[in-house]
């Protein structure tokens, strides 16, 4: 069911928004439009009319005496049409397109951009999750690649972008028009904008039933999930091992308390056996058992805080019925869900534990993955590049604890300090969204199967605009979030939060250090495609440091027969001129060992590199090293070691350095 544009007009004029003056008229009374000033437009609305130029339903410059030949002869053309709109026509100006969408788990999202009949192909539009803020409306419009038509281009004066400003929060700021509609997708295609005002001159609302907005629980206490007293593994086999047994095995080697549910046998693999969770004094129970038989186990959970569930099968495979009874069973029983179709749960403070190998340190970092398997490897890499973790949730199909009620927990957990997230389905994404803006602390989100297709559905020129990739970008920037692209820079972000995330710093310069022109150079390309800028050097900062050309990045020789002291020396000189914010040095590691082992004056300058680190607290020093791969093994991992413990991260290209650093200085939302 769509709304006939002169309604969706009635309404916009009642919210203040400007609309041309029209009337509506059936077959005939058009002298009524004799009121009108001409040039007027004559429309025609109808069932079907979604895109009236398509249809030959609009007719512009015409003098109100040509009126009644002209709407006969569309309705000659359109036998259903309902009746016409006859209205000014508003003088010429800059088209654009302003438009709301309702996401089925973002909620409503705001669309502005270049518009008109070129909208679609010039493709140039912003995206919001609503409410937008009056400076978050101000950055949608300057962040079209157009934008100069807007702010005066070519000696044109520039168009009332105050009131186009107005019109955004009109339609998308608090208390907007977003709310108050059923979306759907709603579209202003096009607002004329000129220097003396704005005017929608098309209005097209298609209502939909919106989902239900989410009721927010109070977060659980998290803490017995991470910190069990002690664990139950329910499916480990008494005679054939399966993965039951094999997280028995962990948690053997983490030393938590623990105990096997078994139907018959006292004791699995040395484990202490009880009949059912009814008799498991735990916190947590990690059931791997076949999906049909889930909800009976979980439903025996009474008294067991939480119970993660391991078995897919569920909503992932088609089978939602069975994830909906997993969770009344849950509910029932008054226990917490995790997953299903999940792995677990890891934290070295709590012998928490899904993965072999021992438990790593016990650090600040928290991880919440809706992938077991991805979470796995994220913490047996980071662990090996020296991350070291707080807590790790895998959630799996979210059924019942989400990421957002994990987020809002960790974001006050004292040993939580940053927090990565690894999300597929953008289902909770406003509730996460409200828990992301909310959170203080450094937060770095990898999203996986986005989509950059725009909903194939779509009625409007919006809804065809609108994908989940850029929903996601829009919620990201909203919030304050750093979005990755890849695993390695998940972890990469996460070391950078682990190793600077405590440190006060003053400014937002950053520096670039290292050898070779032409390393300067592609860094320079780096850290420009994540968003950085490097300022030039202040002038005469370097006087009587022998450094030949100043420049940012800054090339000063780091080799093997070097002195590791004089990066050191020059950050310092530096940063007396004027504060920076991270310095970023580079070294080529293949330098050091293309004429022998010179592993020592590497290590040496590492060592230096920490003693600058100590010397300047308000600065983050980060390290690249360059063509790693030249040095013999272990080589890196020590340099990776002497860094670190100097609170130092080290990247192994300028790329990954680059999307960490821009992370660094990304830390308030944009809403
Ligand atoms: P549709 O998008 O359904 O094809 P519109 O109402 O947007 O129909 O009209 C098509 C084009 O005609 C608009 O993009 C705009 O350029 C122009 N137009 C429509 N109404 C007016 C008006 N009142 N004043 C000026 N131009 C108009
Ligand atoms: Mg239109």
């Amino acid at each position: 069911m769509s709304v006939h544009e002169h309604e969706v007009k009635a309404l916009l004029a009642g919210a203040g928004v400007a609309v041309p003056r029209g009337v509506v008229v059936g077959d005939d009374g058009f002298d009524r439009a004799r009121e009108l000033a001409e040039p007027l437009v004559l429309k025609a609305f109808g069932p079907g009319l979604v895109h009236k130029s398509d249809a030959g339903a609009v007719l512009l410059g015409l003098r109100a005496a040509d009126l009644p030949s002209a709407a006969a002869d569309m309705r000659s053309r359109l036998p259903d049409l309902a009746g016409f709109l006859v209205e000014e026509q508003a003088a010429a100006g800059v088209e654009l397109i302003v438009g709301l969408v309702g996401d089925p788990g973002f909620g409503p999202v705001l669309l502005a951009g270049l518009g008109g009949v070129w909208t679609e192909a010039l493709r140039d539009t912003a995206l919001r999750l609503c409410p937008v803020s009056e400076s978050g409306a101000r950055r949608m419009l300057a962040s079209l690649r157009g934008a100069p038509l807007l702010y005066g281009h070519r000696g044109a004066p520039p168009v009332d972008v105050d009131a186009l400003v107005k019109l955004l929060m009109t339609v998308g700021g608090p208390g907007g028009l977003w709310e108050r509609l059923e979306l759907g997708e709603f579209e202003l295609n096009p607002v004329i904008a000129t220097p003396s005002g704005v005017t929608a001159v098309d209005a097209r609302y298609l209502p939909a039933e919106s989902p239900a907005p989410v009721a927010h629980r109070a977060p659980a206490d998290f803490l017995p999930l991470f910190e069990p007293r002690a664990v139950a593994v329910v499916g480990a086999s008494s005679s054939r091992p399966n993965f039951g047994n094999m997280f028995l095995d962990f948690y053997k080697a983490a030393g938590v308390p623990l105990v096997a549910v078994h139907p018959e046998a006292d004791e699995v693999a040395g484990v202490p056996a009880v009949p059912s969770l009814a008799s498991a004094d735990v916190d947590y129970a990690l059931v791997a058992v076949p999906a049909e038989r889930c909800p009976e186990v979980v439903g025996q959970a009474a008294g067991v805080p939480f119970v993660q569930v391991m078995s897919g099968g569920f909503g992932e495979a088609g089978r939602p019925e069975l994830e909906a009874e997993l969770v009344d069973a849950a509910r029932a029983a008054g226990t917490r869900l995790l997953g299903p179709n999940c792995m677990g749960v890891y934290c070295p403070r709590g012998r928490q534990t899904f993965v072999g190998g021992g438990l790593g340190p016990a650090g600040s970092v928290a991880l919440i993955s809706q992938s077991g398997g991805l979470a796995g490897e994220v913490i047996k890499v980071g662990e090996r590049r020296g991350l070291a973790f707080s807590r790790v949730a895998t959630v799996g199909n979210a059924a019942d604890v989400t990421p957002a009620e994990l987020l809002r927990w960790l974001a006050r957990d004292p040993e939580t300090q940053a927090v990565g997230l690894y999300l597929e389905d953008p289902r909770g994404g406003r509730e996460l969204y409200e828990a992301l803006s909310a959170a203080e602390l450094p937060v770095v989100l990898l999203v996986g199967g986005r989509s950059g297709q725009g909903r194939r559905a779509a009625v409007s020129h919006t809804g065809g605009m609108v994908s989940d990739l850029r929903i996601w970008e829009a919620m990201a920037e909203q919030a304050g979030v750093t979005l990755v692209a890849g695993q390695d820079d998940l972890i990469g972000v996460l070391a950078y939060f682990q190793a600077h995330g405590s440190r006060a710093v003053d400014g937002d310069q950053v520096l670039v250090v290292g050898p070779s022109g032409g390393a300067g150079v592609l860094a320079a390309d780096a850290f420009d495609r994540a968003g950085v800028r490097l300022d030039p050097l202040p002038e005469d900062a370097l006087g009587g440091l022998g450094v030949a050309a100043a420049g940012n990045p800054l090339e000063v020789p780091v080799g093997p027969r070097g002195r590791p002291g004089l990066v050191p020396e020059v950050i310092g000189a530096l940063v007396r001129h004027r504060p920076y914010a991270d310095v970023v040095v580079h070294v080529n590691v293949q330098a050091f060992f293309t004429y022998g082992d010179a592993a020592e004056p590497l290590y040496a300058y590492a060592r230096a590199l920490g003693g600058a680190q100590e010397a300047l607290p308000r600065t983050r020093i980060t390290l690249v090293t360059r063509n790693g791969e030249c040095a013999p093994a272990g080589v890196e991992d020590e340099v990776r070691r002497i860094a670190g413990a100097a609170g130092i991260p080290v990247y192994r290209t300028m790329e990954a350095a680059a999307v960490a650093v821009a992370a660094g200085g990304r830390r308030h939302g944009t809403a």
